[in-house]
């Protein structure tokens, strides 16, 4: 009995106001949140994010638009309704805990308010506190807790009232980087285990990319892409979300010819072929802009297909790979990361100076619209 959420063409425009001028936060969104899923909002600081889940959760009214509640019981438009009417839970990057509350006394107030009767409450009390692994700490007070811990337990306090709809904005922001790790797999387990529609806010694409099932990507109020990780990754609609979603090399390409097995695309002189889909209405002629991540490059031999020549510039160790940098002519760099490097002579990557054929599959050759810079 997972509830579906659709939006329909929502905007909200903040008035005008000390001397700031009127600005439209979420432009003109649609999207449908299907019923159990563990849905993203990725997008950079003041796209609009948080304006969106707000007026999800009704602290916010929308300008225009219109957002449904579905399930079995039926349909209902809850665009007005007041946020304690729609069933939602909500966790914020701030844990809000009450201080002066032990954590199951935190935990149970949802279910207070709800007029839960003392032997039911304490029950789902516990549950909740289960499914966060935190039932062992249940009479301590939030200041006894670390800030993971305390973050469990505002999940646990969001969803001990079985709400229709999670939401969670930046659940993670305040933690440090291990935690983060940590509880991310934590938090997916959770939310999948309980089968509520989950939509999760976040700047941090490496978050969005390991937890969501599904991601929309937004820039400037706008819905640019909505799909699974991979897809995005692998198939990103514009340059913008290649960038956001990771490292890439952006080219510039001119479209030769369109063939059974893809297309031919010019880039600095070699051809190379690409398997990736066409941007719209590009034709042969067509300028495009080529994104190849820095993974997806390897070391070729001259003559070989899908090559670019380029001069290496330099190499820096990590650990777990190493980056190298190459010139590709017109002042323009290309980056390549390989992984799990041992010296830089064994991957071929021994002089700086020297001049090396990088290939690519043509798959990981990804067409975009537009003229690179
Ligand atoms: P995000 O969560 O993605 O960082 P927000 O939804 O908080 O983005 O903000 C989107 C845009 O709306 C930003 O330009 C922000 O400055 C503006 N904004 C947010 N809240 C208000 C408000 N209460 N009044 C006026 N402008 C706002
Ligand atoms: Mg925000």
């Amino acid at each position: 009995m997972s509830t579906t959420v659709v939006i329909r063409e929502i905007s909200k425009t903040y008035p005008a106001a000390f001397g700031a001028q009127a600005s439209t936060a979420v432009n003109r969104v649609s999207l449908t949140i299907n019923a159990g899923e563990l849905f993203f909002l990725l997008g950079p600081s003041g796209c609009g994010k948080t304006t969106l889940l707000r007026m999800i959760a009704g602290f916010i009214e929308p300008t225009s638009g219109d957002i449904l509640f579905k399930d079995d019981q039926g349909e209902h438009t809850v665009t007005y309704w007041p946020a304690e009417k729609r069933d939602t839970g909500m966790v914020f990057q701030s844990y809000a805990l009450w201080p002066h509350m032990t954590v199951a006394q935190n935990v149970a107030f949802g279910l207070e308010v709800r007029r839960v009767a003392a032997a039911e409450r304490e029950r789902m009390v516990m549950e909740a506190l289960q499914a966060v692994r935190m039932e062992a700490y249940a009479s301590r007070k939030p200041t006894q807790l670390s800030g993971g811990q305390q973050q469990r337990v505002a999940l646990a306090r969001a969803l001990v009232i079985r709400p229709r709809v999670l939401l969670l904005d930046e659940p993670l922001s305040n933690l440090d980087a291990k935690l983060r790790l940590e509880l991310r797999g934590e938090i997916r387990r959770v939310c999948k285990a309980s089968g509520i529609t989950t939509v999760y806010v976040t700047h941090d694409q490496k978050e969005a990319m390991s937890m969501a099932d599904r991601v929309a990507v937004l820039e400037a109020g706008q819905v640019v892409q909505v799909g699974s990780p991979k897809q995005l990754y692998r198939a990103p609609a514009t340059r913008f979300v290649a960038e956001f979603l990771g490292e890439t090399n952006i080219l510039r390409g001119e479209i030769q010819s369109i063939t059974d097995s893809g297309v031919t695309v010019n880039v600095g002189g070699s051809t190379l072929l690409a398997r990736s889909a066409m941007p719209a209405g590009a034709k042969a002629g067509s300028p495009v802009q080529v994104s190849i991540r820095h993974e997806a490059l390897t070391l070729g031999k001259p003559g070989n297909v899908n090559v670019l020549q380029g001069t290496l510039v330099d190499s820096v160790y990590l650990g777990e790979a190493a980056q190298h940098r190459l010139d590709m002519g017109e002042s323009r760099l290309v980056t390549v990361m390989v992984q799990n490097p041992g010296s830089p002579a064994a991957a071929g990557f021994d002089r700086i100076g020297s001049s090396l054929a990088l290939h690519v599959a043509p798959e990981d050759v990804v067409l975009l619209p537009g003229a690179a810079n």
